[in-house]
């Protein structure tokens, strides 16, 4: 059997995987990459496409020139979305808000073999048609097994990263319990609840929608959410996403019903579908980050790790902060010559202190806890009922804004709007009593105090592993008083 000897080896040739590897490279560091995806389908993902300032370098930190990904017209095929139109056709609401400056609608795939060519320029090694299918430990992680064109390949490396995405089947082959950790292992791996699935297709019109220049947004049954998303005028990628802890459902015939009755989508090609080799869907994080992502010789990131957001726009960003920061984690553990969870411990530090996105993603899924206690049909309410600015600022359209914790405009907004835009009608037709609505409006005023406590919490982050468990004490019983208040039975929490 070869043998392949490497200081890091990133598993996944995703976003996490190259910003990962290319930090890592870019400082000397001999770098494997392993993708079981072929070269020429590297980077293709199933993805909305939709992407956040690409030029701004704190979302996209380290070597990647990320100015030249938003300058080739490859990859932004089109570049004039300004707004982000939020639609509940039953309803006949319909509201416009305008978009982040600079964010857009990549082509995916482009955008993909891009970070791959940046990541092999920077010195990277890749292997391609190479999948991992067992993680080597003693003490800590050394390793992987795969099979590489058929062949079964074994690597050595100081420093794994496990850049596998949401569900990472890396950590179903780690055995966190037996690594040498004082106490338990900081690492747990997440509950399949955690995650989401959702599915996409790239739709070619043949005149150019109305929406050209938007990014869509409308809700579906059991907290789903649908999307039409413009590359350009007439390619549209169009797509839905469910959370896993509801009822399955077919995602593609889903869509197909919603796609079939669009007077716009009539006689439109299909240009990306299933065809049994292309995945058009997988496994979304829809959960915080992880509380450590680091184990001995090991550190997770993007999906894998949790800091992927897609619904509040952190899912391709998320992916790439968290590889660059486990990208120079990794070099300085393996300089020091600690790669103990506690000499990996700066991926957590980095991560929950000083970019400070993974504190703030943390602390703010208590609204999304919130939302998920709510009856869908009365979030549909409460939101026909909120005013623009109010949906602007939840949304987050801009930097200034995007902080959640306007979420609690949602009860000011929608009372003020009670009487300006009461329709009666909305209420049959969701059959929605005001009580509930009232009800609802009180658990988001709620939730808002246990934000103010979490963000606390993550503020005080430990800086190393030893004050690990006394902080993570004090979170969970931030959890319990926030489940208590919210009366949410142990079924219904989250974590
Ligand atoms: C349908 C859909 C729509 C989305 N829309 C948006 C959006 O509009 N905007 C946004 O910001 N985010 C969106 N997201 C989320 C975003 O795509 C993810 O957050 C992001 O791709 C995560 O990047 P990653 O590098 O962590 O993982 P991935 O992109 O999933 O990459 C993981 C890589 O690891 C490889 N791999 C996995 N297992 C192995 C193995 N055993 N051996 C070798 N290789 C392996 C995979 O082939 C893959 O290439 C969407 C996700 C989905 C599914």
């Amino acid at each position: 059997m070869v043998c392949n000897q490497y200081d890091v080896i990133v598993v996944g040739g995703g976003i996490a995987g190259c910003f990962a590897a290319a930090t890592a490279a870019d400082e000397g560091i001999d770098v494997v990459q392993l993708e079981r995806k072929p070269r020429e389908r590297g980077g293709f993902i199933a993805c909305g496409d939709a992407i956040k300032s690409p030029r701004d370098p704190s979302n996209y930190p380290g070597p990647i020139d990320m100015d030249a990904i938003a300058d080739d017209e490859s990859v932004l095929v089109d570049n004039s979305i300004d707004r982000i139109e939020y639609w509940d056709e039953e309803l006949g609401v319909r509201k416009v808000l305008p978009y982040e400056n600079g964010s857009n609608v990549v082509d995916r795939y482009e955008f993909g073999q891009r970070l791959l060519e940046q990541a092999a320029d920077l010195g990277v090694d890749q292997h391609y048609d190479t999948v991992v299918n067992d993680v080597v430990q003693d003490g800590r992680v050394t390793g992987v097994e795969a099979v590489r064109d058929g062949e079964p390949v074994t690597y050595e490396c100081d420093v794994l990263i496990d850049a596998a995405g949401a569900q990472s089947i890396l950590q179903d082959m780690v055995d966190f319990e037996s690594l040498d950790t004082p106490g338990s292992p900081t690492f747990e791996i997440p509950h399949y609840t955690h995650f989401g699935s959702a599915y996409r297709e790239i739709i070619e019109t043949e005149e150019p929608v109305a929406y050209h220049d938007a990014i869509v947004g409308k809700p579906l049954e059991e907290l789903g959410y649908i999307w039409y998303f413009p590359r350009t005028p007439t390619q549209i990628n169009v797509g839905l996403g469910f959370q896993m802890n509801k009822e399955p459902i077919p995602l593609n015939d889903r869509l197909r019903r919603d796609v079939e009755d669009r007077p716009e989508y009539q006689g439109a090609a299909v240009a990306e579908k299933f065809d049994g080799k292309n995945k058009l869907g997988s496994a979304i994080a829809l959960r915080r980050p992880l509380d450590s992502m680091v184990a001995p010789g090991y550190l997770a990131v993007g999906g894998a790790a949790g800091t992927t957001h897609p619904i509040t726009g952190k899912g391709i960003r998320g992916a790439a902060y968290s590889g660059y920061s486990a990208g120079r984690a990794a070099v300085q553990a393996i300089e020091d010559g600690d790669v103990s969870e506690h000499g990996l411990w700066e991926h957590n530090r980095w991560l929950y202190r000083e970019h400070g996105e993974a504190a703030k993603l943390a602390s703010w899924d208590a609204y999304n806890v919130a939302a998920s206690s709510i009856d869908v049909n009365v979030l549909r309410a409460l939101t026909a009922l909120l005013p623009e600015k109010e949906l602007r600022e939840i949304v987050g359209t801009s930097t200034e804004v995007d902080d959640l914790k306007s979420k609690l405009l949602v009860g000011a907004g929608v009372v003020r709007n009670f009487v300006a835009e009461y329709r009666e009608d909305t209420f049959d037709t969701l059959d929605v009593s005001k009580t509930e609505l009232y009800e609802a409006i009180r658990t988001l005023k709620k939730t808002r105090d246990h934000v103010a406590a979490y963000e606390r919490q993550y503020e005080a982050y430990p800086t190393d592993r030893s004050g690990f468990e006394s902080w993570l004490s004090e979170r969970d019983r931030i959890d319990r008083e926030f489940y208590d208040d919210l009366g949410l039975s142990s079924d219904e929490q989250k974590y």
